[in-house]
């Protein structure tokens, strides 16, 4: 009797050993799959939520889901207003931004961005999306302001520019007015172009730059100068808190197919199989970030204490030329180059120096070229596949020419 009590309790513990067992493979399991989920980078965790929402869109029963949040308490929750947030700085910051855990308002009026940026987060109780031009006042109330609004491509903003003019000079004035009545924080995305055609390389912050005022460019680079002059007038006159990121050649995903710039124009070219149209002799050199290391450098320039300017960019420089040869390599493509007439005041050499973001802010670039470059070359191929169907593809726009040569815009 007494050995079958003890044969039946030990069969028991067989079964509760196998039971326990089990219990804690799974929970293994599921803690691996969390901890990998939290490891994943931002752009992979929206790439997953775009299938998911794929599959959504196939059947629609399935809820609405968003990338995942973290949770900060009231205390730690900032009301974060990105004017310009649908284009495609603005869009990786929102998606940043959100994953904080922040509250973010979008203004864009959608002149060079896309509603397509930022619809992973329509409906989601931490997002707004406001269509609304920078130049008209704007009465809400927030604690943080990135002021992007301005269109960025030469093609872009020389299409119009008494309104690139009015977007970098009379919208920051009402950003600043904004931030002035809510006591918010603005930070300025400012640009390398306030150095111009520079004479000191690389340009450090304390250079004042070599700027054409009445050329094809001067609507942006004196816009942003304007721009930059206004924010330090508030800041003395009014105390409003300002921070000012020069932004370097910047390249990634949503970066418009048709914004002329060199990084969309040169992998569209090669993936189509056309010649890539290099500008002058490319021996003009420029140094190009990633987006996402642009938009870390953002967030802790923004929460920093540093008012005056810092560049942001990768310090890594390359011709023009050596660039359309890398991009053509990585594309495999067997696009010829074609040598086009060289773009009126075009800065012949740009690289930054970063020591000051380094030293203050403790940020420099990650992201390898070729990685970055890679990354983009498979979102362009992704577009290019999305309007094979009958949709009008855009061809790359050139820039404006010197005087008594060809204009394309
Ligand atoms: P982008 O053109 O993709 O984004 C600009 C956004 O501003 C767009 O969504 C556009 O619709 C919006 N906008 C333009 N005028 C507006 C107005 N009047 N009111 C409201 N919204 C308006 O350009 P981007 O590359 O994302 O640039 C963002 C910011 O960063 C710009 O201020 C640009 O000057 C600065 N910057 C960018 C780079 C770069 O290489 N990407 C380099 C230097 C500076
Ligand atoms: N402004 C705005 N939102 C606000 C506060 C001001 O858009 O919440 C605009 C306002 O219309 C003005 C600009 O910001 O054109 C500058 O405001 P400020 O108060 O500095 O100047 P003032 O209104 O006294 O001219
Ligand atoms: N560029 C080029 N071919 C293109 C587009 C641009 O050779 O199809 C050159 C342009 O003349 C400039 C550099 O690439 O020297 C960067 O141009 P982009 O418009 O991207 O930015 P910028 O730094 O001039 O604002």
């Amino acid at each position: 009797m007494m050995k079958r009590v003890i044969w039946l309790l030990s069969g028991l513990n067989r079964r509760m050993m196998k039971l326990l067992f089990a219990l804690a493979l799974i929970a293994y399991i599921a803690c691996k799959s969390i901890q990998e989920h939290a490891e994943m980078n931002i752009e992979q965790r929206i790439d997953e939520m775009f299938i998911t929402k794929e599959i959504c869109l196939l059947s629609p029963s399935f809820s609405q889901k968003y990338p995942p949040v973290k949770f900060l308490s009231e205390k730690d929750r900032k009301r974060i207003l990105i004017t310009g947030g649908a284009g495609f700085v603005g869009s990786h910051l929102t998606d940043k931004l959100m994953m904080d855990g922040h509250e973010v308002t979008v203004v864009d009026n959608f002149f060079t961005g896309r509603k397509r940026n930022v619809e992973h987060w329509i409906g989601h109780e931490n997002f707004e999306l406001i269509n609304h031009d920078v130049v008209e006042p704007l009465y809400i109330e927030v604690d943080q302001i990135y002021h992007l609004a301005s269109p960025a491509s030469p093609p872009n903003y020389m299409y119009n520019p008494i309104k690139t003019l009015k977007t970098n000079t009379i919208g920051t004035l009402n950003m600043l007015g904004l931030a002035k009545r809510v006591g918010a924080r603005l930070l300025l995305a400012s640009t390398s172009e306030v150095y111009g055609d520079p004479e000191v390389h690389p340009q450090n912050e304390e250079y004042w730059g070599h700027v054409n005022p009445i050329g094809p460019r001067a609507c942006y680079d004196e816009g942003k100068r304007v721009a930059e002059t206004m924010c330090y007038a508030y800041m003395k006159q009014e105390g409003v808190e300002v921070r000012v990121a020069r932004i370097f050649n910047t390249f990634g995903s949503r970066m418009h197919m048709n914004d002329g710039r060199v990084v969309s124009n040169f992998i569209l070219q090669a993936l189509q199989g056309e010649p890539l149209t290099v500008y002058g002799t490319g021996s003009q050199t420029r140094a190009f970030q990633y987006v996402s290391d642009l938009v870390n450098g953002l967030v802790l320039l923004m929460n920093s204490n540093i008012s005056s300017p810092v560049n942001l960019g990768n310090p890594e420089e390359h011709t023009i030329l050596e660039f359309a040869r890398l991009i053509k390599s990585l594309v495999v493509s067997r696009s010829q180059i074609q040598f086009l007439p060289e773009a009126q005041d075009d800065p012949q050499r740009r690289r930054p120096d970063i020591r000051k973001a380094k030293m203050m802010l403790g940020w420099e670039p990650v992201v390898p070229l070729e990685e970055g470059l890679n990354k983009t070359i498979q979102y362009f191929s992704r577009e290019l596949e999305h309007q094979a169907n009958n949709q009008y593809i855009p061809k790359p726009k050139a820039a404006r020419m010197k005087k008594g040569r060809p204009r394309h815009n």
